[in-house]
C-alpha cells in the first residue's frame, strides 16, 4: 500500500498480480513456479483470493504464508465474511500476522453455493464495512487494508438492463466511502472493459471525498468462454467494439488471447494517460497475457531467469 501511495507521488507506475488457490497439489506447485517467474518483474505485491464461501480457507492461508516467506513477495490475503464467525476471522488474521503478512483485502464475500442472498453467519459480520472496523479495532495499524470498489455498481444493484440506477450507484459510492473512513487504505476495482466507466468512477469517488489510491482491476481476456462466464457472473458491461472484435475470432484461442493482450494494453495506456499510476492484474493464474501487457507498456523487460533463488526456505516451516 505504501508503494502504491509512493507511486502516486513519484511519477512511476506500479503493478500487482492476483492469483487464486488451485484445486490440486500439482496445481499449487505449478502456481508457485509461475509466481517465481512473475515476481522477478518486481510487482508491488501479489494477492491470493479466499475461495467462495470460505471453501479454500486453509489453502489460502498456506499459500499466503509461502508467498510472503518463500517467494519473498509482499503478500496480500483476501478474507471474506461468508461462513466466518469472528473466531475464524481472527485465526486467519493471527496466522498471517505471525508469518509477517501485513496486507488484507477485506470483503463481505458472495453467498455460499446454492444460496441467492448473503446471510450473516452467527457471530460473524454482515458486510465488508464491519470487517474493516473489526480489523482496525483489534489489530490497530498493523494491517494495510484494501477494499473492493465497483465502477459499474455492485452486481446486486445492477438491473436487467445491465445498469445500476443512479440512486443505487450513489448508495454504493457512499458505502465505499464508509469503508475507507473506517480504515481502508486502498481500493481495488472489480474488472471492467469500458475504461470510461472506470475513469468516471474515480472522478465520482474523488467528488465525495474518497482520497485513497483506486487501483483498476484489469482482467486480460485469455479465452472466449471464460470471458463470457466471468463478465456474466460479475454483470460487467461489454463495449460493442469488444463484442465486434471477438465474435469473428471466438473459436480461435490464439487470436482471442492476442486480442486480449491488445485490449488490455490499450485500456492500461488510457488509464495511465489519465494520471492513474497503479494497475492490478487479475492473472487467473496465467502469466503470458499479464506479462505481455506490462511489456507492451514498457513497465517490465523480458527476462530469462526462471530458477528459484537458493536461499528460499522449505514450505514446512510455516503453520496455519
Ligand atoms: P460489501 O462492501 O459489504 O458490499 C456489498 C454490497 O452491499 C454493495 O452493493 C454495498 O453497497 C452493499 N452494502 C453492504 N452493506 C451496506 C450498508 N451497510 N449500507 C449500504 N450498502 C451496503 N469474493 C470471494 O469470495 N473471494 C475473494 O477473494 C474475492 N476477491 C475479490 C476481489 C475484488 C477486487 C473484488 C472487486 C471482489 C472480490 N470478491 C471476492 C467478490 C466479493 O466478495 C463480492 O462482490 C461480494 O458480493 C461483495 O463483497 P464486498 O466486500 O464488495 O461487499
Amino acid at each position: 500500500i505504501e508503494k502504491m501511495r509512493e507511486a502516486e507521488k513519484a511519477d512511476k507506475v506500479v503493478f500487482s498480480f492476483e492469483f487464486f488457490p488451485p484445486k490440486t497439489e500439482d496445481g499449487v506447485e505449478n502456481l508457485f513456479e509461475r509466481m517465481e517467474r512473475m515476481v522477478i518483474h518486481n510487482p508491488s505485491f501479489c494477492d491470493i483470493t479466499w475461495g467462495a464461501g470460505g471453501s479454500t480457507a486453509d489453502l489460502t492461508l498456506e499459500i499466503s504464508n509461502r508467498m510472503q516467506n518463500m517467494v519473498c513477495v509482499e503478500t496480500m490475503m483476501h478474507l471474506t465474511c461468508t461462513n466466518m464467525p469472528v473466531e475464524k476471522i481472527d485465526h486467519a488474521l493471527d496466522s498471517i500476522k505471525s508469518n509477517g503478512i501485513q496486507n488484507v483485502l477485506a470483503l463481505r464475500g458472495d453467498p455460499p453455493h446454492g444460496q441467492d442472498k448473503f446471510v450473516q453467519v452467527q457471530g460473524g459480520f454482515a458486510c465488508a464495512l464491519d470487517l474493516v472496523k473489526h480489523i482496525r479495532s483489534k489489530y490497530g495499524d498493523y494491517f494495510g487494508i484494501t477494499v473492493a470498489g465497483y465502477p459499474e455498481g455492485h452486481p446486486d444493484v445492477i438491473q436487467s438492463d445491465g445498469l445500476a440506477t443512479p440512486e443505487a450507484y450513489q448508495n454504493d459510492l457512499e458505502y465505499l466511502k464508509r469503508k475507507v473512513d473506517a480504515g481502508a487504505d486502498l481500493i481495488i476495482t472489480q474488472l471492467f472493459y469500458d475504461t470510461d466507466i472506470f475513469l468516471k468512477f474515480v472522478n465520482d469517488c474523488r467528488q465525495i471525498g474518497i482520497n485513497c489510491p483506486i487501483v483498476p482491476g484489469i482482467m486480460p481476456i485469455n479465452n472466449y468462454k471464460g470471458f463470457i462466464r466471468m463478465t456474466g457472473f460479475c454483470r460487467t458491461k461489454i463495449p460493442a467494439e469488444v463484442t465486434a472484435a471477438l465474435e469473428p475470432i471466438k473459436d480461435n484461442e490464439e487470436a482471442v488471447r492476442a486480442y486480449g493482450i491488445h485490449l488490455g494494453t490499450e485500456m492500461c495506456k488510457k488509464i495511465m494517460a489519465n494520471g492513474i499510476k497503479t494497475l492490478h492484474i487479475y492473472t487467473l493464474n496465467m502469466e503470458k497475457s499479464a506479462l505481455a501487457i506490462l511489456m507492451n507498456l514498457g513497465l517490465i523487460e523480458e527476462t530469462k531467469i526462471s530458477r528459484p533463488l537458493p536461499w528460499r526456505r522449505p514450505a514446512n516451516v510455516f503453520r496455519v
